[in-house]
């Protein structure tokens, strides 16, 4: 199964490591053949290269749309050398077989990321390099495709190793590779092709993303699992460069994803505090370190072993409090350099920087697989502001109830239904989640908030005097009712029950203010 390679075909737009793997080719007697672009690096530098007009008769064309799709380059990559029609073909017709493809395409995708018109875009679609992947690649038996500049220390070592000859697995390994990267290549350019033309966006979707990295285990030890990318270019753990800290689990990114993308929600300095992609505790601050401080507070006792994201640089003073609590992951737009001496300390925990905030306004896709299929429908990006609000009771909210009702509303979204979140001072002091009935949220949020006062020597509960979000409506008047008992003043939910005029009643009787949303946020 060992394959000599006797003459290669160059064509690349990423030119990293070209001249070194020219030199590398020339010097073990490889003929090289090669594109304009490519060709000219490899004169410059020396290297003897063949130009594909030289060899096909045919010059490159068309601004360079036509290069490479000539028969004497595809039928030279195609032909079985096993089998006498085809190499009695490629005498007949004197093509040269080609025995190594070193081809990446056009910068499609980073052309659309750097928000080039629509022209510039279809210009960067590649036509003759897929081919010649899509051929090299079927045609492994006999030729070997390298589409990844990685790839290039491997194939000379194989090449040393085999006097000049490649392995059979090794060639089906990097063929596996190259049709991963055209299907991603033209899911990008589905799903941009889609966005243009305004389409609905669960329809702009490219699922074969590209593998990022291999993750140890799934959600469980037992499972096998991967971190794939989709070309989407949103600050966030998929973007983020890790400063220090153990490898990240498929539950920390999970986790970090939520934590991350909840904090994006404020403006002011913000930190929120996530464990199994709830939050424990979330509040804005004057600066990190008195959010950070507020946030814990809500739930100390969940908070060991969370994941703590910041919306700001972090800064000494903050991070040197983050350090005395046990932390899986912590994830910030930047960190300065005394925040980054007292971490690494704590060699660890997992550091991710994002360089930017995620708009949280911006579109995107959610997914999610059930047997048989994926669910796909556009990112909840919806964002109540106070102006949204309907009054629907007696009492009018206070300016200060109002900008604590947005907060737990915008908390809210991000916990797991059914959801309920009480706020004071724009901090978190009682989050229920997950319950599958929303009376129970509020009772379990009231009563993990009574714990973590008494557990911190306090007279009452944070929940007195707080305010309370639901992100659905409440079916009854016993979720709101349960509520007032635990002290709050006012009231934010979507509304739009048959039942409302009764929750409104309730509210009315205890004085309560409550306003509707209009708008719900379902998190299941
Ligand atoms: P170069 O920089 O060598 O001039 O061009 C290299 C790029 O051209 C590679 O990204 C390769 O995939 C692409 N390419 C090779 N042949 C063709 C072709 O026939 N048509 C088009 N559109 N692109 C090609």
């Amino acid at each position: 199964d060992l394959v000599p390679v006797a003459r290669a075909l160059i064509s690349v737009s990423d030119k990293t490591g070209l001249v070194d793997l020219g030199k590398a080719l020339a010097a073990r007697g490889v003929e090289i053949l090669s594109t304009g672009g490519s060709a000219k690096a490899l004169l410059e530098a020396g290297v003897p290269v063949v130009e594909v007009g030289a060899h096909t008769g045919f010059p490159e064309m068309m601004d360079g749309r036509v290069k490479t799709l000539h028969p004497r380059i595809h039928g030279g990559i195609l032909a079985r050398r096993d089998l006498d029609s085809h190499t009695r073909a490629m005498d007949e017709h004197d093509i040269p077989g080609i025995d190594l493809v070193v081809v990446n395409l056009y910068p499609f995708e980073a052309t659309v990321a750097q928000g080039a018109d629509f022209a510039t875009c279809i210009e960067n679609i590649d036509i003759g390099g897929p081919s010649l992947i899509r051929g090299a690649a079927k045609n492994h038996d006999f030729v070997a495709i390298v589409t990844d500049p990685s790839d290039y220390a491997e194939l000379l070592a194989q090449l040393d190793a085999g006097d000049g000859r490649t392995t059979l697995a090794f060639r089906r390994r990097l063929a596996a590779k190259a049709y991963a990267r055209t299907g991603a290549y033209d899911s990008a350019i589905a799903a941009w092709f889609a966005g243009q033309l305004g389409e609905e966006y669960p329809h702009r979707i490219g699922f074969s993303g590209e593998l990022k990295q291999t993750l140890r285990y799934g959600e469980n030890p037992h499972q096998t699992a991967a971190f794939y990318t989709n070309g989407e270019t949103r600050p966030g753990v998929a973007t983020a460069a890790q400063l220090q800290g153990k490898e990240l689990s498929y539950n920390n990114l999970n986790d970090t994803d939520a934590a991350f993308e909840l904090v994006a929600e404020f403006e002011r300095p913000a930190i929120a505090i996530i464990k199994h992609a709830n939050p424990c505790g979330v509040a804005e601050g004057t600066d990190l370190h008195d959010a950070y401080a507020r946030a814990l507070a809500c739930d100390p006792v969940s908070a060991f072993g969370g994941i703590i994201a910041c919306n700001r640089t972090l800064d000494a003073a903050t991070a040197e409090e983050i350090a005395k609590l046990f932390a899986e992951v912590v994830i910030a737009p930047d960190a300065d350099e005394g925040a980054r001496r007292v971490l690494a300390a704590k060699k660890n925990l997992r550091v991710l920087l994002t360089g930017a905030m995620p708009d949280p306004a911006a579109a995107g896709l959610s997914v999610k697989s059930l047997s048989g299929g994926y669910l796909v429908q556009t990112r909840d990006n919806g964002r109540i502001a106070a102006a949204d609000l309907k009054v629907v009771t007696k009492r009018v909210p206070t300016a200060a109830e109002l900008a604590d009702l947005v907060f737990a509303f915008r908390v809210a979204k991000h916990v797991k239904s059914n959801a309920i979140v009480y706020a004071k001072g724009a901090a978190t002091v009682g989050i229920g989640a997950g319950q599958m009935s929303r009376v129970d949220s509020s009772r379990i949020a009231a009563w993990k908030s009574a714990d973590a006062a008494t557990a911190a020597g306090l007279p009452e509960p944070g929940t007195r005097g707080s305010v309370v979000a639901s992100d659905a409506f409440f079916p009854f008047a016993d979720g709101l009712i349960a509520a007032a008992e635990a002290g709050v003043t006012a009231v934010i939910q979507p509304g739009g029950s048959v039942r409302d005029a009764e929750v409104i009643a309730a509210a009315d009787e205890r004085g309560l203010a409550m306003v509707f949303t209009g708008m719900r946020h379902f998190r299941h």
